[in-house]
C-alpha cells in the first residue's frame, strides 16, 4: 500500500457539501482506505472575477492503486460532482489534486508528483501540516515544517468543518 496525500477545494454548491462528498467518494473507492483527514480551511479565491471563498482540505489514504488509476478514479469524482473544466484558476464545485504519492517523482503530461505547486500553496501546507509529521521530506521539495516556516498563513483560516469524524468512522 503507498501513503498518499490528496488535496481537496470547492468553492461553488456548498462547498463544505462537496468536501464531504468527495470523502465518501475517496473512501468507497476499491483498494483505497482514508487514514487521516484535515479540517476545512477557508480563503479567498486567487482566480477571475468576483468569486466566493475557497474551502480546503488534505486527506491521507492508503492505496495499492498506481498514481495513473488514482488520478483517473479522481477525475472521475471531479466530473460526478458537476466540475466543469473551463478557463485555469476558475471557480469550481471539486479540485482534487494528488499532492505525494509515496516517495515517487512523476512527470509526465499528465501528472506531476509532488504537486508542482504545493509548496507555495498555504491552502495546501497548512492543511497537510494538520495530519502529517512537520519532519516528512517532500520529494525534491524539502522537510515540510521548513516549507511551512516560509509560507504565510495569510488570510487563511481553520474553520470548525471536520472531515476526520466522517473519516474515523470508515
Ligand atoms: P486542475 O484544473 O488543477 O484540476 O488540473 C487538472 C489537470 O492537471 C489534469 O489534466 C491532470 O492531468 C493534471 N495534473 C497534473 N498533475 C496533477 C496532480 N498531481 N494531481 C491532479 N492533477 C494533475
Amino acid at each position: 500500500m503507498t501513503p498518499v496525500y490528496l488535496a481537496l477545494g470547492s468553492n461553488l454548491d456548498d462547498p463544505a457539501m462537496q468536501l464531504h462528498a468527495a470523502l465518501v467518494e475517496l473512501a468507497a473507492l476499491p483498494h483505497c482506505r482514508i487514514v487521516a483527514a484535515s479540517s476545512a480551511y477557508r480563503s479567498a479565491a486567487i482566480g477571475p472575477g468576483n468569486q466566493a471563498d475557497y474551502l480546503n482540505a488534505v486527506l491521507m489514504l492508503n492505496t495499492s492503486l498506481s498514481a495513473v488509476e488514482l488520478l483517473s478514479a479522481t477525475q472521475a469524482i471531479e466530473i460526478k460532482r458537476g466540475r466543469v473544466r473551463s478557463e485555469r484558476w476558475a471557480a469550481r464545485t471539486l479540485d482534487i489534486d494528488i499532492l505525494l504519492f509515496g516517495d515517487e517523482i512523476i512527470n509526465t503530461t499528465t501528472l506531476q508528483v509532488p504537486h508542482p505547486r504545493m509548496a507555495e500553496r498555504n491552502f495546501v501546507l497548512y492543511p497537510l501540516a494538520e495530519i502529517a509529521n512537520h519532519k516528512m521530506v517532500l520529494p525534491s521539495m524539502g522537510v515540510l515544517g521548513s516549507l511551512l516556516a516560509k509560507c504565510p498563513r495569510g488570510d487563511l483560516v481553520k474553520t470548525n468543518v471536520s472531515l476526520r469524524n466522517l473519516a474515523d468512522s470508515k
